[in-house]
């Protein structure tokens, strides 16, 4: 299996979203070497963004969604949450008709597993319910409680008939380490939670190899400021971190680069911050502090599309990566776009290029591959689409 970590995003638009060009959050992380995803908040319209993944995909490249088994909430808010009911309703295999010849055998073990602050249970659990839905496989919640959190109880007359009874997991000294893990290619991977500032309670999330080479992946949900987490992101290993995953959900663009831009830095910055949100220059310094080798910047604010050509879109996205460069202090940092793969490989198989499968890459309004010209390297002519690319 492979040996290369990887994370894609499925849906990049910040809560103004969807956008013609963006989803809003969700994305997969392929970290166990048994094929098995682990996906990182499900906004309205995740599922459908498993159908429309890019053709250049190969049936190695390509996300099966029944191969989700954990799924990372990081808050309440809309814009990561509202496609859960849709994805357990496909996922979790169906009642059988009184009058079929089923042959599929419920499993005893939960088919999804879903971890999230407080009130995540009672969520899934209403809308399961209002919205009738039954299956005969089970899913089950865990929640990451404080001790003033309420707990949502996981009695027999509570729970929905998909529901197994989950865990409530009290953080301690504020953090809640290894809440799960799995089997990766060296060994354990781990899932840290700690609590990051945003206007209502967020959550991070570390997937990290409990051995060497202690690659590192740190997930962050909506955030201001999660200096909180750094402490967690040093506990159990002092191994820089390989990818941060920060969302940037506004910035400051100078006219002369967008004609309509017309607001003052001043303005950009105290609004976002307002909103509980960040700007380039945040997640750059958070990626300086925590020691970043690879950024990504997400939950990209809807004024700014996704460019997959050239022209002015494409620029005020590079200025976006500039202001987080300048604070980051390296050159490589991305503003995230659907379908974008980040790979992060094993030391000794590192890779040249390891943002993105075939450059960027966005389907038009016929569902053709577009790819964008610029800083992001085109594959050259006689490139296989189906070779194996930075997988090992
Ligand atoms: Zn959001
Ligand atoms: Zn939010």
């Amino acid at each position: 299996m492979a040996r290369a970590l990887s994370v894609t995003f499925l849906g990049t638009s910040s809560g103004g979203g969807p956008s013609p060009t963006r989803n809003c959050s969700s994305l997969v992380a392929s970290v166990c070497n048994n094929g098995s995803l682990w996906m990182v908040d499900c906004a309205e319209g995740t599922l459908r963004q498993f159908y429309n993944q890019p053709a250049t995909y190969d049936d190695v490249q390509h996300l099966k969604v029944t191969r989700v088994n954990k799924i990372f909430i990081t808050h309440m808010h809309a814009d990561h949450v509202m496609g859960i009911i849709t994805f357990l309703r496909n996922v979790l295999y169906p009642v059988p008709l009184p009058t079929a010849q089923s042959q599929h055998h419920p499993k005893s073990d939960p088919t999804v597993e879903i971890y999230g602050p407080a009130g995540i249970r009672k969520f899934v659990r209403l809308n399961m319910k209002m919205t009738l839905s039954r299956s005969s496989d089970k899913y089950v919640v865990h929640e990451l409680v404080t001790p003033e959190d309420t707990v949502t109880p996981c009695t027999t007359e509570d729970l929905h008939t998909s529901e197994a009874p989950g865990r409530d997991i009290v953080a301690e000294d504020g953090f809640w380490p290894e809440i799960t893990k799995g089997s990766g290619f060296y060994g354990d991977i781990c899932v840290d939670a700690g609590p990051i500032a945003h206007r209502d309670p967020c959550l991070g999330f570390i997937f990290r190899e409990s051995v060497s080479p202690h690659r590192k992946i740190v997930i962050l949900g909506d955030t201001y400021d999660p200096t909180s987490l750094v402490p967690l992101i040093n506990q159990f290993s002092s191994s820089p971190t390989s990818l941060l995953v920060h969302e940037s959900t506004d910035a400051h663009i100078d006219p002369h680069i967008d004609v309509k831009a017309k607001r003052s830095k001043e303005t950009v910055s105290s609004t976002a911050l307002a909103r509980g949100h960040s700007t380039p220059d945040l997640a750059g310094a958070f990626a300086r502090t925590i020691d970043a080798q690879k950024l990504v910047l997400n939950h990209i604010g809807s004024r700014f599309p996704a460019a997959s050509g050239g022209g002015f879109k494409a620029d005020v996205i590079r200025e976006i990566e500039r202001q987080a460069n300048v604070a980051w202090g390296k050159g490589t940092a991305r503003a995230a776009w659907d379908y974008m793969r980040v790979v992060v490989p094993a030391p000794e198989a590192e890779q040249e290029e390891v943002y993105g499968l075939s450059s960027r890459a966005t389907l038009n309004h016929h569902g053709d591959v577009q790819h964008a010209d610029g800083i992001y390297p085109r594959r050259s002519q006689n490139h296989n689409p189906r070779k194996r690319y930075a997988w090992s």
